[in-house]
């Protein structure tokens, strides 16, 4: 390991957080690299350190303390060393294992490594993490706002994310729509247009587990009830259906003592109420209609029902999996319209990319929350935490942002090192600072009767919280 990056010192009071066979090893005081972000991350940046480091300090006392590590990028980086993205950040951001990054500037007319992507890829952060919830006073356009209380995990590296295309008049996508319409679909009728620009949709056994796996793995360890598998399996057999079905035998192999599927509920609850239930009969409540149906398919229902039956009704039965995880799946348009109407169905997501993509801002705006939305993309063994809005430009340096967004992304920092005491506690004082109605202008201007508050004033209001109930 280096002891500078870009000519900056590696803090000497800290240790580097480590990972070996699955395991974070975190030390009191973890070396944690920390990009501030262009434009309005300066504001957001200072203010959101200052909460964190109050945070763990009242939780823990004084005996724990992240050592920041300044690490370059962006527009800071590009004044210093004419670098947007220096190797030696990507390389910090590696061997500390967790970080995290206020917004950066996208520098107009392209041509710069994104890092993001580079992140991303290096580091295959398979996990898009999101959590959404409601902070109540926030201004919101639904109802019962209160009601979304979600954690999205979107898979981060298949799907449109693979970016694999072909360009509309392109040598290359004349070569793909030629062997395709020749070969793969001649004498059908499906043809490809010549005319097309070609996108391909990859979505693997090794991508779609590693997700759900992940999901499932949270839902358990954070005691919530749902996982939701989202996919467009109905029109997308092979691939977004693939996902669902991948989905589910990650569930039932991997976590079968811990997790019921719905259908499997469905069966164990049927007995539950009458355990002398013919095995038609609940056949039936798991596939009404299957009366009509051809003898094969009534016979296959049968045959799970029974399947159910022999391997879990033990394990599972006499009410037994209502303490489980209940593992579902929804068709994505059916979620989108779900989360609007019945929020309170939800609770652990995994969705493909593209999917996930919508339904993650989607769910952020239902709660009013796109400005403090908080987010996290994962790997094995590298963590990187990050506001998800942008750098807010035009109110660069006033004291004016709202830092909530890199503040709740430090609560998921820490709560993912293990630090859930400090996490609880700050998200806690950030809650009753904004139902103090001490907010930023973001929220005020929404808010009826709140006081204005600048960055500073909303981070110490915060901090003085915390005191009050730490
Ligand atoms: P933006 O998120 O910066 O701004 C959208 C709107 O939200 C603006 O009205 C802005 O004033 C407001 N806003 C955003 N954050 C706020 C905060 N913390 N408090 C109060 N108001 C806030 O999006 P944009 O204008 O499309 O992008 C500006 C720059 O940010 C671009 O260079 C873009 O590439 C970059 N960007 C970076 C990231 C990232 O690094 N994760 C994400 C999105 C955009």
């Amino acid at each position: 390991m280096q002891t500078s990056y870009n000519g900056i010192e590696v803090p000497a009071n800290g240790k580097p957080i480590e990972y070996k066979d699955g395991v974070y090893t975190v030390p009191d005081h973890p070396i944690i690299p920390f990009i501030e972000g262009d434009g309005s991350g300066r504001d957001i940046w200072k203010n959101a350190r200052a909460v964190m480091d109050a945070g763990v300090e009242l939780a823990y006392y004084g005996k724990r303390k992240v050592e920041w590590f300044e690490v370059l990028a962006g527009e800071k980086s590009f004044r210093l060393n004419g670098n947007w993205l220096p190797d030696d950040t990507v390389k910090a951001t590696m061997d500390f294992r967790v970080s995290i990054k206020g917004p950066l500037t996208t520098p107009v007319g392209g041509g710069i490594r994104s890092l993001n992507v580079a992140l991303r890829q290096l580091m295959d952060l398979y996990q898009c993490v999101r959590p959404v919830r409601h902070y109540p006073g926030v201004p919101s356009p639904m109802r019962k706002p209160d009601e979304v209380d979600i954690v999205l995990f979107r898979e981060n590296t298949e799907d449109i994310y693979a970016g694999i295309e072909f360009k509309e008049g392109s040598a290359e996508v004349k070569k793909l729509v030629d062997f395709v319409n020749k070969e793969m679909l001649a004498g059908g009728k499906k043809q490809l247009r010549t005319d097309a620009g070609i996108g391909l949709k990859p979505i693997s056994i090794h991508g779609s587990k590693r997700l759900v796996r992940a999901a499932i793995q949270f839902a358990i360890d954070s005691g919530r009830k749902v996982m939701t598998i989202v996919h467009k399996g109905n029109i997308q057999k092979f691939t977004e259906g693939a996902f669902r079905e991948w989905g589910y035998e990650v569930a039932t192999q991997e976590f079968r003592d811990k997790i019921v599927t719905e259908r499997e509920s469905w069966i164990l609850g049927a007995l539950d109420k009458d355990p002398h239930t013919p095995v038609e009969k609940i056949a039936l409540a798991v596939e009404p209609g299957i009366d009509f149906a051809p003898k094969e398919f009534a016979d296959k229902i049968i045959a799970e029902v029974k399947g159910v039956i022999a391997s879990i009704g033990q394990s599972h039965g006499n009410g037994k999996w209502k303490n489980m995880v209940l593992v579902n799946d929804r068709i994505a348009d059916a979620t989108f319209q779900e989360l609007l109407l019945n929020p309170s169905k939800f609770s652990v997501l995994a969705t493909t990319n593209l999917n996930g993509d919508y339904i993650s801002d989607a769910a952020a705006a239902q709660v009013g929350g796109l400005g403090i939305a908080p987010g996290s993309n994962i790997g094995d063994g590298y963590a990187v935490f990050e506001a998800t809005h942008g750098t807010a430009p035009r109110l660069a340096d006033q004291d004016v942002v709202n830092p909530g967004s890199v503040i709740l992304s430090g609560c998921m920092l820490l709560d993912f090192i293990g630090w859930k005491e400090a996490a609880k506690l700050i998200e806690s004082a950030m809650e009753e600072t904004i139902k103090q109605k001490f907010v930023t202008i973001d929220f005020q201007k929404e808010m009826e009767g709140a006081t204005l508050a600048s960055t500073s004033q909303f981070a110490a209001r915060i901090i003085e919280n915390m005191k009050k109930s730490a």
